[in-house]
């Protein structure tokens, strides 16, 4: 049975049976993780806090070749945010964050680059916990870029036309625009050339810089984000951020 090391996001954990538990991790190295803590239900369990949702950890695990749950061996804690988790707007903010990694990403798919976005996303919201909306709004789009599912919002859909200064565009229900001549419904929802600016801007800058740029402008962005879950909903067939227990069921933990 080989053993594997990698550096580790704790995304969530089960109680299993009286004295174990089942850590979802996000690893660096082979994605999504699903392991038995033997004993960590324990008062003095060798695990310690190193579980604790969100933390940075060095995990070591054994995994049997035809078995998705893997043997959880040995977790050293790098960094915690216990702290920041007290704050139910940060857990509630990083609980949805968890529930979209594990809604979209298949299990042991190595994914590097939106590991380290999410860890980014996790130091700049340590920073600045009162731009929770935008953060989360800043990782919902990169999650869609990352897996193929952004619309091209540069140029309208049906003539090719490429929005440039003032617009006002309509958003068709593929989630894709169309320019003013080509709009066919009256009632469908309008994108501004502020919407668009946002949207390339998440794409275009850091977390920080994207903070920077966005501040005295969240109504904008918080429009967009309306449209980044609308499309998330639709590619994992349910609304998360609806599942208004989320919150509780963590906090039980
Ligand atoms: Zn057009």
């Amino acid at each position: 049975m080989p053993l594997y090391e990698t550096e580790s996001l704790v995304l969530k954990s089960y109680n299993l049976a009286e004295a174990d538990r089942i850590v979802v991790f996000f690893t660096r190295e082979h994605g999504l993780v699903r392991g038995v803590a033997k004993g960590a239900k324990r008062l003095k369990s060798r695990f310690g806090s190193t579980l604790e949702l969100f933390s940075i950890v060095n995990l070591s695990y054994f995994q049997k070749e035809d078995r998705e749950l893997v043997s959880i061996q040995s977790v050293e804690l790098s960094k915690s945010y216990f702290a920041e988790a007290s704050d139910p707007e940060f857990l509630n903010t990083f609980s949805y964050i968890a529930d979209l990694l594990m809604a979209f990403l298949p299990p042991h798919d190595r994914n590097e680059t939106l590991y380290r976005m999410t860890k980014a996303c996790l130091e700049i919201a340590s920073d600045s916990p009162e731009r929770l909306a935008c953060i989360r709004f800043y990782f919902e789009l990169w999650l869609l870029r990352l897996g193929g599912y952004l619309p091209d919002w540069s140029r309208c859909r049906e003539c090719r036309l490429v929005f440039a200064g003032k617009v006002k565009a309509g958003l068709r229900s593929d989630f894709q625009l169309v320019c003013q001549d080509c709009r066919m419904t009256r009632n469908s929802d309008f994108i501004s050339s502020a919407h668009i600016e946002v949207f390339h801007s998440v794409q275009k800058y850091s977390p920080s810089k994207f903070l920077e740029l966005t501040i005295g402008i969240e109504d904008t962005v918080s429009e967009v984000s309306g449209v980044v879950r609308r499309i998330i909903s639709q590619v994992i067939g349910r609304d998360l951020i609806a599942e208004k227990s989320i919150a509780v069921n963590y906090q039980q933990h």
